[in-house]
């Protein structure tokens, strides 16, 4: 844990440099705008603990894999998001002594982003041979022209008088810091540098990706525009420099633009002409209108989907610091683009799309965000849904089965250990989940015509051949998988895969079903695309629905994990040495997988997920048999436990992980915020308060609420979008107010109980 960074609603405050923590500082000081990000870096040269990071949306590299053994099946190539041209770089040299915070005296420090304007700034007061200077920057990626950014840079002497030179440049002569045969994954295809502006483009070697990063930059002395500037270039790297003769008191200020366009998203185009035209408009339109734009927009994104906390500062920090960082990686615009769990703040993970978007990450943006934005994410997997059915065949299974990746980019398969490629396949149901999920916030059976119910099929297909018969059981069986809980590899019949892949074939019948009754020609249609034998495949599906296995102890009540569970040695976590945790960092991998310790929500996670299927009774036996076991050493684990503890009225158990989670990164929890944040269990924190406090539920198409309000909080307030309107619900210790912001009346159940609220008005309803 660590504690070095102030507490503020909306503030995340470095006071005083903390050089040992750089790296985790610079991961939560990340910007982005869902098009492109960066890490929190220094503009200037720093020879201290950093990594550089600049990112663009969808651009990566395949990586050639490095495995051990190699095994039929495994994946080529490794998709890596690349760290892209560093912008923001601005060199200092006081007479011939480069600026380097690492090798002068800080006298202060202050490093501040600010949530809600979605800007990164920094004062520092510093000593070079006993000269002192002040700066100020400030930066942003634009949230309203989402391939611009802009910095500003101010730098006062306070008692020299002699040489400066500033450098601002664009460099592309970067690496990555995670590559498996060191390679540089650029190739320059062209720059330029002229008074007025420069550029570098690169291309990606193997994708080819094209890259363009412009930028304009003004310069001024105590007000008065510097025009004498030289141009500099080298390899990948072209710099305005501007050498000054200053004296004590005097300011420099330095704005700088830049434009970040790839052929990604313009296509065939002169990048090159593009990137000057853009910067041209920004330029046009100058800092502070852009400054202003872009805060409006993070003003409107606010409006939909902030959390105010009233009583308890450091919750409210936690949750708007998730909120703020969900908002920066995905905004939904282009449906192929997804979310890695480290965003636009780190290598780890490579960019890639995990099933932790279907699982944890789209409610948040189904009840905060335009439709629109949801049904991309959905969208992204039925793009992939011809490479799923390759992928599955190339494990040996056909006729329309579709396995998607566990990981992947552009929808094939980029992840080689095998027990998680060929196993870990409950990502299956959590795409199938996610389908559902939407369906019931949003009734939106046009999608599920068009695009929904064909990934179904291709996922129930799959769940129909993985399962096998065993005459010794009686019932199918699944063999040989991972479940969320990777501390244990190649179980047979864990709970949580058998229970979703009846789940899944279920819920693709009842849409079946469902659309046969509006839609029989369109599905006619559809069924002749995929060669859908109706009666042979129904009648499968149902066989294996009505025969599944489930491994269950009748002593305790509860289902197992999987078979052989109980074998193990039960050791609750408690009775561990603190010496032994985390266990990924402290034990072999062979201690861990055959000892009793649960990485994440397993069985849980079902329970999170069907809820409606098991009494209360049943939960509560479940969490206190499991909860217990669990060392929750993924970052997705607190959130899932937390809404259960709300869901049993274990009101400090869920605070408790409740806080874990929401601090994750800011108290860096984990011991590994450095690498980049866990983006993705960011959306399960605000599940913790939406479905957690306030209980939200969608079932039958009606929304729910069973609220309590934390014992350390007065109130709390979130809106969210239902049924194409707004509505914010503020909680208190023993009463509700539904406010209606939308013209049309709205049913909700507060406790079971039935209320409407009219448009344009709120209700209080006690609890
Ligand atoms: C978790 C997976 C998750 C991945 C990416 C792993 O540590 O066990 O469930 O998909 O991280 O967040």
């Amino acid at each position: 844990m660590k504690d070095y960074l102030s507490k503020d609603a909306w503030k995340i405050v470095e006071d005083g440099f903390h050089p040992e923590h750089n790296k985790v500082t610079e991961s939560i000081f990340s910007l982005g705008n869902g098009m492109m990000g960066h890490r929190g870096t220094f503009e200037e040269t720093y020879t201290g603990e950093t990594l550089q990071g600049n990112y663009i949306a969808g651009v990566y590299y395949p990586d050639k894999t490095i495995v051990g053994w190699w095994k039929n099946g495994y994946p080529e190539y490794f998709a890596k998001v690349l760290n892209s041209a560093n912008w923001i770089g601005v060199d200092i040299k006081i007479g011939d002594v480069q600026l380097d915070l690492n090798q002068a005296k800080v006298l202060s420090f202050r490093r501040c982003l600010n949530m809600k304007e979605g800007i990164l700034s920094r004062n520092v007061l510093l000593s070079i041979n006993g000269y002192e200077f002040k700066i100020h920057s400030e930066r942003f990626c634009s949230y309203d022209q989402k391939e611009t950014g802009w910095l500003k840079y101010n730098i006062k002497s306070r008692n020299y008088t002699g040489p400066i030179e500033i450098k601002s440049f664009v460099d592309f002569d970067v690496r990555n810091q995670d590559s498996n045969y060191d390679e540089d994954f650029w190739d320059k295809h062209c720059q330029h540098i002229d008074r007025d502006w420069g550029h570098v483009f690169c291309k990606t070697k193997k994708t080819d990706f094209k890259v363009c990063v412009g930028m304009m930059n003004k310069l001024s002395l105590n007000g008065e525009l510097i025009d004498n500037k030289d141009t500099e270039q080298i390899d990948e790297c072209v710099s305005h420099v501007y050498r000054l003769d200053i004296k004590e008191k005097d300011i420099i200020s330095l704005e700088k633009c830049a434009a970040v366009m790839s052929n990604y998203h313009h296509g065939i185009v002169k990048l090159t002409d593009e990137c000057q035209k853009l910067l041209d408009e920004a330029y046009t339109d100058g800092y502070d209108t852009c400054r202003l734009n872009h805060i409006a927009k993070w003003d409107e994104k606010w409006q939909e989907s902030d959390i105010v906390i009233d009583g308890d500062v450091s919750a409210q920090q936690g949750i708007r610091f998730n909120i703020f960082h969900l908002n920066q990686t995905y905004t939904g615009d282009d449906a192929r683009l997804n979310i890695g769990p480290k965003g636009f703040t780190g290598e780890k993970y490579g960019g890639s799309t995990y099933w932790d978007t279907e699982a944890y990450c789209l409610p948040f943006y189904l009840s905060t965000a335009d439709q629109k934005v949801a049904r991309n994410l959905l969208i992204y997997r039925y793009k992939h849904l011809s490479k799923a059915i390759e992928n599955a065949e190339k494990l040996g299974f056909n006729k329309g089965a579709a396995l998607y990746p566990m990981v992947t980019i552009n929808g094939e398969e980029c992840h080689n250990e095998w027990e998680i490629t060929f196993e870990e396949i409950h990502r299956n149901g959590a795409i199938a989940y996610a389908i559902y999920d939407y369906i019931r916030y949003t009734a939106d059976s046009e999608y599920l015509l068009q695009y929904g119910l064909e990934v179904l099929i291709g996922i129930a297909r799959f769940w129909a051949q993985r399962v096998n018969w065993s005459d010794h059981r009686g019932k199918y069986v699944i063999l040989g998988v991972t479940g969320p809980n990777e501390y244990e590899n190649n179980v047979n019949n864990n709970w949580y895969t058998n229970y979703l892949a009846v789940w899944c074939l279920r819920y693709t019948i009842q849409c079946i079903k469902d659309l046969q009754d509006i839609e029989s020609k369109v599905l006619d249609q559809l069924f002749q695309k995929c060669t859908f034998d109706y009666d042979v495949e129904i009648s499968k599906w149902t066989h294996i629905i009505e025969n599944m296995y489930y491994p269950y102890d009748e002593g305790r009540q509860v289902y197992l994990q999987q078979d052989g569970y109980l074998d193990k040695e039960l050791i609750p976590v408690s009775e561990l040495e603190e010496s032994d945790q985390p266990i990924n960092q402290n034990w072999s991998w062979d201690k861990i997988l055959r000892s009793c310790y649960i990485k994440q929500a397993d069985t849980l996670q079902g329970l999170y997920f069907f809820e409606d299927d098991f009494s209360l009774e049943e939960h509560k036996r479940h969490f206190h048999f499991y909860e217990p076991l669990t060392v929750h050493e993924s970052s997705l684990s607190p959130c899932v436990h937390s809404i259960l503890a709300s869901r049993i009225n274990d009101r400090d158990k869920a605070y408790e992980m409740y806080l874990r989670t929401s601090r994750l990164d800011l108290d860096d929890y984990n011991n590994d915020t450095e690498d980049g944040l866990h983006i993705t269990s960011m959306a399960g924190t605000w599940m913790t308060i939406t479905k957690g406090f306030a209980g939200m539920r969608i079932k039958k198409g009606e929304l729910h609420f069973t609220p309590h309000c934390p014992a350390l909080w007065n109130e709390f307030s979130f809106t969210i979008k239902y049924k194409n309107q707004d509505l914010k619900i503020t909680i208190q210790k023993s009463n509700v107010n539904l406010n209606n912001l939308g013209p049309h009346n709205v049913k909700v159940f507060v406790y079971g109980n039935k209320l409407i609220v009219p448009g344009r008005q709120s209700i209080n309803e006690g609890y």
